[in-house]
This record gives structure tokens, C-alpha cells and sequence, in this order.
């Protein structure tokens, strides 16, 4: 009998998850996969946040029901974080829209079938270098990838004057990817002072902004990973943001984020929200409940949120002190090198 299969060769490894499988095989008791953004306590488990237990408590005593969520998932979870995001409440910002998302990752991708299919761009400029999969996220929408000058490998911080050049040299209209903060993998951020010069370039050029925001909290606390995307707003810049809680709320595998794309006014923000609409229901037709759920019940909760900011900043904490352990470890092993970057760096 013929196969349909029989041509279908099989694909490369995934360059992140790829890792996670090798790692997995390998025998070896020492070992220590530091391929996946993921958050480890000291004996290497990705421990359930208490606050999540809590919240779920919480859940399981109301019992809410299982409808289906709207095509924009719980507004409740969405304005909450909003309130995250940008430090004020959700209606306090004229033109903001935003909807649930399966994750960072979601959000990604239905921006980039918005950029390809409702705004025309063919092209997306991505730094230089990036989380491996925002090339096969865009690429997968349609867009050409192209990169931009970002990391400066032998001062191992940001490549300053090199970034600001090119953006200056963009198309007027370029749609253009910055990590809010904990660039992954490098852990360089533009300082307030260089996000500024960066948003001047963005407003004369025209630049349509996608922030990627990944692990708001685990840099340096909530209000200051979002200072470049407070900024933009405070600015009156339109752009997109798509955050994730897999990181700062310890909800991997819930699939839970959410896009947010500021507008000019209420009414491009109405359009701007059908139209995503239109992607989201032709891919997945509604988001899952319970991550936005349980983010929900913790932040509405006083003594919950205060609770949850406090792990959050045990993570931190945390992510600092292996920091500086492994500055000291290299520096024993090579004396002759400076290792000091890795203090200045952030996120995982
Ligand atoms: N963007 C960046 C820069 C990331 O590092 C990650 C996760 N490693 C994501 C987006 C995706 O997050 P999520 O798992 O929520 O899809």
C-alpha cells in the first residue's frame, strides 16, 4: 500500500526544546540544562508558586463554570494586567486594547498575522541576537526576518551607537521587535536614558514597535522591566506589547499571556480588537481559563498580590546570587578574564 507520509522527512530538533530532549537522554547525575528559560529553586524544581496553590483553593471552592471564555479571554485578567503592564488602570489609557493570549508565544504570532495580513508588512526586524524562536514565529506569519545591530560581544554589553545607527536607517514604517527587558539570551537591556534616545528614533521614523515581554519581575521588579514600555505609552507611541505569566507567575505550561496594542483613540482601538478577534477565532477560537483564573485570584486579592510580589522578588533574588556565583566560579577558573558582565545582565 502507498503512503501519504512516505516523502515527509523528518524535521530538525526544535534549537530550545532540541536541548531539553538531550538533556533528558544524557546519563549523567551533574548536569544542568541551561538551554530553557526556566526558573529553578536551588534543587532544581520548578516549584508551584504558593500564591498559585492558594489561588487554586480559592478556584476549586467557587467552581466556575466551564463555558467558553470570549474570543478575547477574561476581561478581568486582561485589565489586571494591563494594570501590570503599565501602572494604571486599563481604562485611564485612551486606544488601549488587549486580549488574553496563549502565552508570550501566542501573542507573538497572532501579531505577526496582524502585521502581515491587516497592516501589509512584509518585513520584521528582530534584534541581533534573539530568542531562536521569534524567527520561526514571524517566518511562520509570512513576514521576512531581518536583524538589527543589538549586542556588542566584545564589551558583552549593549552595541549602543551601532543600534541607534541602523534604526535611523530603517524604511519610515518598519515594524521592529525590542525585549522589554532580560533580553533573552544576552541579559542586556537599554538603559531609561537609551530607551529614550530609542523612542525619539521610533516617533521621527515612524517605527511600528513590538515589544516582547517575558519576564516582567524577574530583572529588576515589576515597574522597572516596564519602563520601556510605560515609556512608549507616556509618549503617545503606538505599538504592540505581548506579555507572558509563564515566568512571573510560574505558569509554564498554563499557556497564559496577553497582547495589548496601543492605539490612537477608543475607535482604532474597537477596529484594531475585531480584527484580532478574526485571527484568534480562525486559529484557536478562545483561550483556556484557568492561568487567567488563577492570575485573576491572586491579583485581586490584596493579600494575595502582596504575597505573589514577594516570590517574585525571591526569584530575583535568587537569579542575582547564581549570578554572582558563577562570576566567581569562572574568575577562579580563569583569572585572566573579567566576568563582571554577568552581574549587569538580567533575567534567565
Ligand atoms: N519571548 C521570549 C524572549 C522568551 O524567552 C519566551 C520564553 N522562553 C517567550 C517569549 C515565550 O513565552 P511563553 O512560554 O509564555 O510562550
Amino acid at each position: 500500500m502507498t503512503s501519504f507520509f512516505s516523502d515527509v522527512k523528518e524535521a530538525p530538533l526544535d534549537p530550545i526544546f532540541g536541548i531539553t530532549t538531550s538533556f533528558n537522554a544524557d546519563p549523567r547525575s551533574n548536569k544542568v540544562n541551561l538551554g530553557v528559560g526556566v526558573y529553578r529553586t536551588a534543587n532544581l524544581e520548578t516549584a508551584v508558586l504558593h500564591t498559585v496553590v492558594k489561588a487554586e483553593l480559592l478556584l476549586s471552592e467557587l467552581g466556575p463554570s466551564r463555558e467558553y471564555l470570549p474570543m478575547d479571554g477574561d476581561a478581568r485578567f486582561v485589565a489586571r494586567m494591563a494594570e501590570i503592564v503599565f501602572g494604571k488602570p486599563m481604562e485611564e489609557i485612551d486606544g488601549l486594547y488587549g486580549t488574553q493570549t496563549i502565552g508570550g508565544t501566542g501573542g507573538l504570532r497572532i501579531v505577526g498575522e496582524f502585521l502581515k495580513g491587516k497592516l501589509s508588512k512584509e518585513v520584521i526586524y528582530l534584534p541581533d541576537p534573539t530568542w531562536a524562536n521569534h524567527n520561526a514565529i514571524f517566518s511562520a506569519a509570512g513576514l521576512r526576518v531581518e536583524k538589527y545591530p543589538f549586542y556588542d560581544p566584545a564589551t558583552y554589553s549593549l552595541a549602543h551607537h551601532a543600534l541607534l545607527a541602523e534604526l535611523n536607517r530603517l524604511p519610515h514604517g518598519s515594524a521592529v521587535l525590542f525585549h522589554a527587558a532580560c533580553h533573552n539570551p544576552t541579559g542586556v537591556d537599554p538603559t531609561l536614558a537609551q530607551w529614550e534616545e530609542i523612542a525619539a528614533i521610533v516617533k521621527e521614523r515612524s517605527l511600528l514597535t513590538i515589544f516582547d515581554s517575558a519576564y516582567q519581575g524577574l530583572g529588576d521588579g515589576i515597574d522597572e522591566d516596564a519602563k520601556a514600555m510605560r515609556l512608549f505609552q507616556r509618549q503617545g507611541l503606538q505599538f504592540f506589547a505581548c506579555t507572558s505569566n509563564s515566568k512571573n507567575f510560574g505558569l509554564y505550561a498554563e499557556r497564559i499571556g496577553a497582547l495589548f496594542i496601543n492605539t490612537r483613540d477608543e475607535q482604532e482601538a474597537a477596529n484594531v480588537g475585531s480584527q484580532v478577534r478574526t485571527i484568534v477565532r480562525a486559529a484557536y477560537s478562545n483561550p483556556a481559563c484557568h492561568g487567567a483564573w488563577i492570575i485573576e485570584a491572586i491579583l485581586s486579592n490584596k493579600r494575595l498580590r502582596a504575597e505573589w510580589l514577594g516570590e517574585l522578588s525571591a526569584m530575583c533574588s535568587r537569579i542575582s546570587e547564581m549570578r554572582e556565583a558563577l562570576a566567581e566560579a569562572l574568575t577562579q577558573m580563569r583569572p585572566d578574564r573579567n566576568f563582571t558582565a554577568l552581574l549587569k545582565q538580567r533575567g534567565l
